[in-house]
């Protein structure tokens, strides 16, 4: 059956940290979208499609929101690259290789395919910057828009079927993007630092002025200020739905390694689990792993390379210990001013591999 927001967003918080204005503004969208598909007009009215926006820094999850509803919907789900996108005719891909993609996750199934969830990340890379730039980048942006106009609306596009098991040939295929949901993601840099300079220089120091500008602050990212950001009014009259993901914090980022359902940690301690050792990471460890990220800035995203590096060393040597019994990581060995702690069976004549320089764990 379908979900109701309030499901859908329970079911988002499994997979998403923190981002609750999102999950919401998504989980509404979503069940829109999903309605509309079974009954697209009711008495004369004809319901829109509900494609959104998603506007946050690199790595606060915009990719996980998309991936995580069409998980939670069971539909096929692509990802495009904005930037990798080109005007037909030119080198590049044509936007209807989004599609093609639809179609390959989808298994070749067209009718999965066209209720699928498209994200085409770097939306704000194809923005129209052509009266601000001075690099003289970016021509085509414009007319990248103006390709993904149709699929966003909804039409008939013929789709090359590239690697298909059963048209091995270069074949087409009509898809026809009516229930396709678009979510488009950017990070938007300058979007709003301009607006807070600009608010800044232009409010006159007075008292009764203040709370107008907090509200001011508050304001959710409107249409027009897309518009002023280079993107096309047609474009951005396709994606009704616009949702604002905040910066992760230390706290967040320490959320993310331990509590989603595929949490970074969680999927350690079972890789260790197999090798029958009990992995365990101290508060402050985790807290160091968060702070490395948040000097890097770069969200969640860098969460991953900083553990791998760290259990690295310990991946290669442990699987050949055979009375290990547990390993702890803790900050002073992440700070590389201390071994790594580890508790071996206390029957165990065997001595520990020399290259594993280790510290009996206390307790
Ligand atoms: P974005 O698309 O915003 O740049 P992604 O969604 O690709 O970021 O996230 C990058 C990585 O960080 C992914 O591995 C994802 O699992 C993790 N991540 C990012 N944000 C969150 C979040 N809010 N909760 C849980 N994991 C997150």
């Amino acid at each position: 059956g379908l979900s109701v927001p309030i499901k859908i967003k329970e079911h988002l918080d499994d997979y998403v940290i923190g981002q609750v204005e999102a999950k919401k503004v998504l989980a509404v969208a979503l069940y829109n979208h999903y309605k509309r598909i079974d009954k697209p007009v009711v008495k004369n009215v004809e319901i829109e499609k509900s494609n959104i926006m998603l506007i946050g820094p690199t790595g606060s999850g915009k990719t996980l929101l998309a991936k995580s509803l069409a998980r939670i919907m069971d539909v096929p789900f692509a990802v495009a690259d904005a930037t990798a996108l080109t005007e037909a005719g030119y080198v590049g891909e044509d936007v209807e290789s989004i599609l093609s993609r639809l179609l390959a996750a989808a298994d070749y199934d067209l009718e999965k395919a066209k209720r699928g969830i498209v994200y085409i990340d770097e939306i704000d890379k194809i923005a129209n910057k052509s009266e601000s730039s001075t690099s003289g980048r970016d021509v085509s942006g414009e007319g990248v828009q103006q390709g993904l106009l149709k699929i966003l609306e909804g039409a008939e596009v013929y789709v090359p079927v590239k690697g298909s098991r059963k048209n091995s040939s270069a074949e087409t295929i009509l898809f026809d993007t009516t229930h396709v949901l678009f979510i488009c993601g950017g990070a938007f840099v300058g979007l709003r630092e301009d607006d807070s300079v600009k608010k800044s220089k232009k409010a006159p120091k007075m008292g009764f002025l203040k709370k107008e500008d907090a509200a001011a602050e508050r304001k959710a990212i409107e249409a027009k200020e897309l518009i002023s950001f280079g993107l096309i009014p047609e474009f951005i009259g396709r994606i009704p739905v616009i949702a604002e993901l905040n910066k992760l914090s230390k706290e967040d980022l320490i959320r993310v390694l331990k509590e989603p359902k595929n949490a970074i940690i969680k999927q350690y301690e079972i890789l260790f689990e197999l090798d029958g050792v009990e992995l365990e990471f101290t508060d402050e460890a985790l807290e160091k792993i968060a702070e490395i990220a948040v000097e890097k800035d770069v969200g969640a995203r860098g969460l991953r390379g900083i553990i791998e590096n760290i259990m690295l060393p310990l991946q290669y040597i442990i699987p050949s210990e055979n009375n290990l019994e547990k390993c702890r990581i803790t900050k002073e060995y992440i700070d590389k001013e201390s071994d790594v702690e580890l508790k071996y069976n206390e029957n165990s004549t065997e001595e520990p591999t020399k290259e594993i320089v280790f510290k009996k764990m206390a307790n």
